[in-house]
């Protein structure tokens, strides 16, 4: 059970007046707040444990590599890679999917195809369409239904022998869509395709197992799911990151470094080169404790349940339009009310302390396919209430009657 009012005694920040009002914070999409014991866990390493890590001999060093280290144990017991050396720190989904689609391109051929989906990030596109310049490879992409749902069938019309990567997102970071990624991956595998799924949004809501899920590549944000921005993992199968050639060179990533030739560290200290993020990746594994102490079964059933709370008190401000009416959907909503400007009924909700996302998202290509400038987006997280979710709807009704 989610004991509301003692999992929100845990955020700081949800105490804060904005403009005047109490914070309702529905920009969870963006990034999450953070509890207080991922903000004590940087201050802690920076107080107590501060050192280079992988390095000295000295305690403080080890003390520092073993906090360092622990991360990785937890992102393994809680998203079940077979092995821990699979799992690289990156600052974030961006860098994760940078890395996977530089370092592949000595695989990619001119006549190879890479497929991504009309609902990608635009750092789920742009690295792709970086890779296909670089090698002549042609980018294809799913395209979506009025509902924000892949056309699965015109990805089976695309995939062929052709295809060498398969690149989609595991939820919509716009629309809320849970996509059918088992299903792609698949079908990915039986052409003998290698796919990366962007979990940036699915590892907050919702239990990732990466064995099961079968998957060559998986990036996700540890500022998504509780812990500190600028940190986040890529996970890549052993054989196929022992494949791929390093992203960059540095000091921790080799083995031997000489003039002639340098050979490269075992995973995953091979795409690890200079020292790292080391308060954020502690944190990071703190912020993983701190879901499982609350249990991501829990989280789902609240999420899902102030979902539909909200979907139905939102349809109830006339002109509202929800985008991305998926039956499975992870708890974002996105709307425009009649013909009002996002950005001009969003800052007037800001005014009243409500925080929701204007603009286009970070997905371009999504809201052109529904011919609108952007929409506003309410993303939910755990710590929020149906209360919450009341202020919107007033707040949104106070907007109506000032702009029309
Ligand atoms: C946020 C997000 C990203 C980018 O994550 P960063 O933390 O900015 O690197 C990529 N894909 C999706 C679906 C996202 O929601």
């Amino acid at each position: 059970m989610i004991d509301i009012d003692k999992i929100r005694a845990d955020f700081p920040i949800l105490k804060q007046l904005v403009n005047g009002k109490p914070l309702v914070y529905f920009d969870n999409g963006a990034t999450s707040q953070k509890p207080q014991v991922v903000i004590d866990a940087i201050t802690n390493y920076y107080s107590n444990i501060n050192s280079n890590v992988h390095r000295g001999v000295h305690t403080l060093s080890q003390l520092a590599t073993d906090a360092f280290e622990e991360t990785r144990k937890k992102i393994k017991a809680h998203f079940n890679p077979a092995h821990e050396h699979e799992i690289i720190f990156t600052r974030g989904t961006t860098e994760g999917i940078n890395l996977v689609a530089t370092a592949v391109t000595p695989f990619i051929k001119k006549t190879d195809e890479i497929i991504i989906s009309g609902l990608e990030h635009h750092s789920n596109i742009v690295p792709w369409q970086l890779l296909c310049e670089r090698t002549g490879a042609k980018l294809k992409v799913i395209p979506i239904n009025d509902k924000g749902e892949l056309e699965m069938d015109v990805f089976e019309e695309l995939i062929s022998n052709q295809t060498k990567i398969v690149a989609v997102n595991h939820i919509s970071n716009a629309l809320g869509t849970i996509n059918p990624v088992e299903e792609i991956i698949e079908k990915a595998h039986k052409v003998g395709a290698w796919v990366l799924i962007d979990g940036a949004q699915s590892c907050p809501h919702m239990r990732v197992d990466l064995q099961a899920l079968d998957c060559d590549f998986f990036t996700c944000s540890a500022h998504k799911m509780l812990g500190p921005t600028g940190i986040g993992f890529l996970y890549g199968k052993e054989d196929i990151l022992n494949a791929l050639p390093p992203y960059h060179g540095g000091g921790e990533m080799i083995k031997e470094c000489n003039f002639e030739k340098t050979t490269y560290a075992e995973l995953p200290h091979k795409f690890e080169a200079g020292t790292p993020n080391i308060a954020d990746v502690i944190a990071f594994g703190t912020a993983i404790d701190y879901i499982n102490k609350i249990g991501l079964e829990h989280i789902e059933a609240y999420e899902h349940d102030l979902l539909n709370y909200a979907t139905q008190a939102l349809l109830n401000v006339p002109g509202l339009k929800i985008y991305g009416t998926s039956a499975k959907k992870a708890s974002v909503i996105s709307f425009n009310i009649a013909d009002l400007h996002p950005y001009d009924v969003g800052s007037i909700v800001d005014k009243l302390g409500v925080a929701v996302r204007t603009g286009h998202h970070c997905t371009q290509p999504i809201m052109d396919r529904f011919a609108i400038p952007g929409t506003l987006r309410a993303s939910f997280a755990f710590y929020n209430t149906k209360q919450e979710v009341d202020v919107l709807v007033n707040a949104l009704q106070k907007a109506v009657m000032m702009l029309s």
